[in-house]
């Protein structure tokens, strides 16, 4: 059998909604908020503007505003940006949240349980080993390969670990797309 693997499918890994917060509420204590419908404040002071991203306490439903930009003048805003925060522009909502830095900066890391799918090809070739699977991130979730594939594969994680040879380490958390191979059973 050739060791290039002839045969290709695609899997991408892609958000089903937004991810909670991990993030401590000054209330109740609890640790998870969410941005619900997603909205922004914007509130003008003179010239300066300050943007929120607004979300709320899961458990009490208290709402915390956490900071997009601070005293900015009027000027500085991309007019089509400045609009999608007036609007509450669902994409712009998204881009702020997922973002790294922002999400360093308000001191919240994201909770995507239950907040993300596999999708993979319905049909698994046959007797076609070995298979290369290239895995892509539509959206920034952190996964373990070993959990993925074994979920992809419908493999024990033990299996995963003896047929499968992956260019990036199984058990590091990734969100950044990677290739696969799985060899034949035996
Ligand atoms: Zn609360």
């Amino acid at each position: 059998m050739s060791s290039q693997p002839h045969i290709v499918l695609p899997w991408v890994v892609r958000r089903t909604r937004l991810p909670l917060l991990s993030l401590r509420c000054v209330d109740c204590r609890s640790g998870s908020a969410t941005t619900g419908a997603g909205r922004f404040r914007v509130n003008a002071n003179g010239k300066l503007l300050d943007v929120w991203l607004l979300v709320r306490c899961v458990s009490c439903d208290r709402t915390s505003k956490l900071a997009v930009h601070e005293r900015t003048p009027v000027s500085a805003f991309d007019p089509v940006e400045l609009r999608g925060y007036q609007l509450n522009d669902p994409g712009l909502v998204a881009s702020r949240l997922l973002d790294p830095l922002f999400a360093r900066r308000n001191r919240y890391a994201l909770d995507w349980t239950g907040a993300w799918q596999l999708i993979t090809p319905s049909a698994w070739p046959d007797d076609a080993w070995p298979v290369h699977v290239d895995v892509v991130f539509d959206d920034p979730v952190p996964v373990r390969p070993d959990r993925l594939i074994s979920r992809g594969l419908r493999l024990s994680r033990n299996e995963v670990l003896r047929r499968v040879k992956c260019g990036v380490p199984l058990r590091r958390p990734t969100a950044a797309g990677f290739s696969f191979t799985v060899l034949a059973g035996e």
